[in-house]
């Protein structure tokens, strides 16, 4: 299989790339997000074939096509089975019926940091290792994160000796729980970066590494932002998963996503066009919701980020929504190399009404503002008995004004454990939801963390510094 950039056709586009480098890429260096040519088909009877069969089988048939000669079947079973062994679970992702109200809760939420980001970057914190051992290289990841991507990403790769790791986080803007679960990581290759500033400048920051192409280079950068497209393509595998829980492919399945960069959202589209029987998608969103703005309106209009009870979807512009242009546009890249150009400088980006009608058949939109997230959790347990977090509520609450048919279950994604934002949930329900036991000390470990002003030049020299101290380590091993 081979990979394109959503910009091909642009300057500076790379030709069609194999999954390795597409998988170490992470950006395209047009600017660009990698996907697939063309998506792997199943059919109904290949999807039926996959009925009661355990996660791991599932996730092995789902992303065989994707990965290619990238790895021989027995080292990407082994990669699978290692990565989902560090879930509580062995069902990995639970389906939960809410009631007989034909809804349910996906719970993607297992995973040693607690939120549904670990079920791919366990899997590409694998992937990553194999690969460069095999080369006999090493990769250093740059990143920003405002809570949930952070700590997935550094639990994926703490201890490998291939990868060096620089996650940067705004001081005294994440909670304590996301905090710690970054910071008390001491494994040498896990470097945490408080920055005086907020998350935006701690992106300006990453992008900085990134665009500095020599110390790119230099260093091998890496992302594993959700913009990777590995990531998409292990999260595609818990759509087919739940639907054939739920009784494809002889039947539809409704999915609720509580959105925010789109990449979640993505994964299902993606599953849909490879022959799922998907009736229709919902974004939920918080107040920050250019989304459903844009599933409304037609148009994409930057505002202003306000925070909220579920941080984690408080977003600007979200990253994966190009790869839906991407169609929208006919898949013409240079069309939307130029769209992309101009919502950067004007703020707004607006699509016909013949694309616009086509994804709203497969696309609702909502929102929900803070008092209606609390109240949602609130709700959940009164008549379901589930404490819920409240990215959940957010699509818990949405997902009841977007039923199509009440014979075709609905499927919310449940995309953190209530532990992991305890001060909304108590708000909601007056009891504040104990950490797993796995986490019970979390509060009590020692944290490792340095500061840094909000400044480039200080950023790079602190991983020129740290890698120089490195470089023994490396060269001992090649
Ligand atoms: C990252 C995250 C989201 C948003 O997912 P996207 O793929 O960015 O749309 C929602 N909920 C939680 C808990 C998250 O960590």
């Amino acid at each position: 299989m081979k990979y394109i950039s959503t910009r091909h056709g642009s300057q500076g586009s790379p030709a069609p790339l194999d999954f390795e480098d597409v998988m170490l890429a992470g950006l395209a260096r047009d600017g660009g997000l990698y996907l697939p040519a063309e998506w792997p088909q199943f059919s109904k009877a290949e999807i039926a074939a996959m009925k009661g069969k355990p996660y791991v089988e599932v996730a092995y048939r789902v992303m065989k096509p994707f990965v290619g000669n990238t790895f021989d079947e027995s080292t990407f079973r082994r990669l699978i089975a290692e990565a989902y062994a560090s879930f509580e679970t062995p069902e990995v992702a639970p389906v939960k019926p809410l009631g007989d109200s034909g809804m349910h809760l996906l719970e993607l939420f297992h995973g040693p940091t607690l939120a549904f980001k670990d079920v791919a970057l366990q899997l590409l914190g694998r992937m990553l290792d194999h690969t460069l051992t095999a080369r006999g290289q090493h990769a250093t990841i740059v990143g920003a994160t405002s809570g949930d991507t952070g700590s997935a990403a550094i639990e994926a790769v703490r201890d490998r000796k291939t990868i060096d790791i620089f996650m940067l986080h705004p001081r005294g803007r994440v909670s304590e729980v996301q905090r710690r679960q970054m910071t008390t990581i001491l494994a040498p290759n896990v470097h945490n970066i408080a920055v005086q500033g907020t998350f935006d400048d701690c992106q300006d920051l990453a992008k900085a590494c990134f665009n500095d192409l020599a110390f790119r280079d230099r260093h091998a950068l890496t992302a594993v932002n959700s913009i990777n497209f590995a990531r998409v393509m292990a999260q595609i595998v818990y759509y087919f998963w739940a639907a054939l829980k739920l009784g494809a492919p002889d039947r539809p399945i409704a999915f609720t996503v509580p959105s925010g960069n789109f990449g979640n959202a993505y994964a299902g589209y993606a599953a849909k066009q490879m022959g799922l029987p998907i009736s229709h998608f919902v974004i939920a969103a918080n107040s920050n919701d250019i989304l459903a703005r844009f599933f409304e309106q037609g148009a994409m209009t930057m505002t202003g980020v306000v925070a909220t009870y579920s941080p984690s979807m408080d977003i600007q512009v979200s990253s994966n929504f190009e790869r839906l242009l991407f169609d929208m546009y006919g898949r013409d890249g240079k069309a939307l190399a130029d769209a992309m150009t101009a919502f950067r400088s004007t703020g707004t980006l607006k699509v016909g009404a013949n694309a616009l009608g086509g994804v709203r058949e497969l696309f609702d939109a909502g929102r929900v503002d803070e008092p209606g997230t609390l109240a949602a959790i609130a709700d959940c347990l009164k008549r379901f008995g589930e404490t819920i977090d409240p990215h959940t509520a957010v699509g818990y609450a949405v997902a009841q004004h977007h039923r199509r048919d009440p014979k075709t279950p609905m499927v919310v994604l449940a995309t953190a454990h209530p532990a992991k934002f305890p001060d909304a949930v108590q708000k909601a329900i007056g009891v504040r939801p104990a950490l797993p036991a796995r986490l019970a000390d979390l509060l009590d470990r020692t944290e490792r963390v340095d500061g840094l002003p909000n400044d480039a030049g200080a950023l790079k020299d602190m991983i020129d510094d740290r890698m120089a101290a490195a470089k023994p380590r490396v060269k001992v091993r090649t």
